[in-house]
């Protein structure tokens, strides 16, 4: 759909600049002009006292009921796939579930010399695996990874594709919706399924000119939500005209299913056009990082420290609880821009999402980004000095007091527990 102005009609009366809910409507030379910002939500069209604005036709409406199936971008490194991309083959297999009886979760593995993978994948829930293997494709290049998948998805057309927002996920997901000309939600928190159509729920929550849409259309879509505006509310996002729908998810933020070892399912091994020419950059070395790594995303247990630490050696405590417990030390954002601490230890909206099974809170008030990165956590343990820190709003146990004081009296209670452990197996 695309919205134009009749010019002769247009009187300039300028109504429509102001009812424009994207500014994208400009006055020149005495007539209105429609922007790139354009969202052809048709507000102008109903406010112009002169009907010189009008929505016209597309020229290429997709078929979306051409459209079948959920992958799931199945990101390997080094042979080892990718925690995330076990979470999405376990949301893939709960919405496709919820869609049809016959729509399926296809994991897409790419690489080389990698279909030993696959049983993982089926392990995980997926009914499928798309396998596309090259010596090109070994090691990871956008254009690369990029031309196979936008192949793929031209040749077997899925209607929903979903990737794991890590640096490779949110470098591809775009250049692949770009080509697909079709819409992507980065970092959705919850993917939810709408069968049949989307309009009821456009009529209610968005200014989409629904009269396009097919009250029958078979397709089904997903409703995608996401934390927008500084994670100050939750956006739901959906993707009416176009396919496939396109989802990156944080690490952490969907569990994985139970694997049931020994599942099967469909392998299609789907042969690439590739050459080395579609490949602009060449990879020379992969050289690791030297610092140390934080598996946030993977542990059980996160001892995280606020600005309540206060200072770069308030981390020690917070470490030896860590080293303690077993866990891992996190941070909230306040410490990593003040210099305390290492990006990668930052958990919240901007840093990595996470869900242990304990996460201690030491001196984090709870600001509504941090929280968007642990509050599902299974157990989440606040120690803080002010007992209306919001933190404690989501907390199951909350000790309001000093960090420096509370955490030496948790070690040494940890201390004695062990020792009266060690006494009982003697
Ligand atoms: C777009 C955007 C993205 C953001 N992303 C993130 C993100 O990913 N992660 C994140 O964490 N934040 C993020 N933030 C920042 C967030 O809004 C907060 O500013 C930040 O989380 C505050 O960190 P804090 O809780 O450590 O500090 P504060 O809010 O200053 O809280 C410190 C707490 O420590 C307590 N305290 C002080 N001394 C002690 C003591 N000795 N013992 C016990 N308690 C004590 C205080 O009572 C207070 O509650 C983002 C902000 C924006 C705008």
């Amino acid at each position: 759909m695309a919205i134009q102005v009749i010019k002769d009609k247009c009187v300039g009366c300028g109504a429509c600049v102001g009812a424009c809910p994207f500014s994208a409507i400009t006055m020149k030379d005495g007539k209105a002009e429609i922007g790139s910002a354009c969202t052809a939500c048709s507000v102008c069209v109903a406010k112009c006292p002169v009907q010189a604005i009008e929505k016209t036709a597309d020229d290429d409406v997709v078929d979306l009921s051409a459209y079948k199936h959920i992958w799931v971008f199945a990101e390997q490194r080094n042979g080892k796939l990718m925690n995330v991309a076990l979470e999405l083959i376990g949301e893939g297999h709960r919405l496709a579930r919820e869609i049809s009886d016959d729509t399926k979760v296809y994991a897409v593995l790419i690489g080389d010399g990698i279909k030993n993978l696959a049983d993982e994948c089926y392990a995980y829930g997926a009914d499928g695996v798309i396998l596309i293997e090259d010596p090109l494709l070994k090691n990871f290049t956008t254009d690369g990874y990029t031309k196979v998948i936008y192949d793929a998805i031209q040749e077997f057309k899925p209607e929903i594709v979903l990737y794991g927002a890590t640096h490779i996920g949110r470098d591809l997901a775009p250049r692949i919706a770009a080509r697909c000309n079709t819409g992507l939600t980065a970092d959705c928190t919850r993917l939810d399924v709408k069968v049949s159509s989307y309009i009821d729920f456009a009529k209610k929550n968005t200014t989409l000119d629904t009269s396009t849409l097919d009250p029958n259309d078979p397709s089904t879509g997903i409703k995608q939500t996401r934390p927008a505006f500084g994670g100050n509310l939750m956006a739901t996002i959906i993707c009416p005209r176009t396919r496939p729908q396109m989802s990156t998810v944080r690490p952490g933020v969907m569990s994985k299913r139970e694997p049931v070892q020994g599942a099967t399912g469909e392998l299609i091994e789907y042969k690439p056009a590739i050459a080395d020419a579609d490949i602009r950059t060449k990879v020379v070395e992969i050289v690791k990082s030297a610092k140390e790594l934080v598996s946030l995303t993977d542990a059980d247990i996160i001892v995280s420290g606020g600005r309540g630490v206060g200072g770069p050696e308030g981390f020690d405590i917070i470490k030896q609880l860590a080293d303690k417990v077993g866990g891992v030390v996190g941070s909230s954002r306040a410490c990593v821009d003040n210099g305390w601490i290492d990006h990668s230890h930052q958990v919240g909206q901007t840093g990595t999402t996470v869900k242990p099974k304990i996460y201690f809170a030491c001196g984090i008030s709870g600001a509504i980004q941090h929280l968007a990165g642990m509050q599902n956590s299974d157990i989440i343990v606040a120690i803080n000095k002010d007992p209306d820190a919001p933190i404690f709003e989501v907390a199951d146990y909350g000790i309001v007091g000093d960090l420096f004081k509370v955490i030496p009296e948790i070690i040494a209670e940890w201390d004695n527990a062990e020792a009266l452990f060690e006494a009982s197996e003697k």
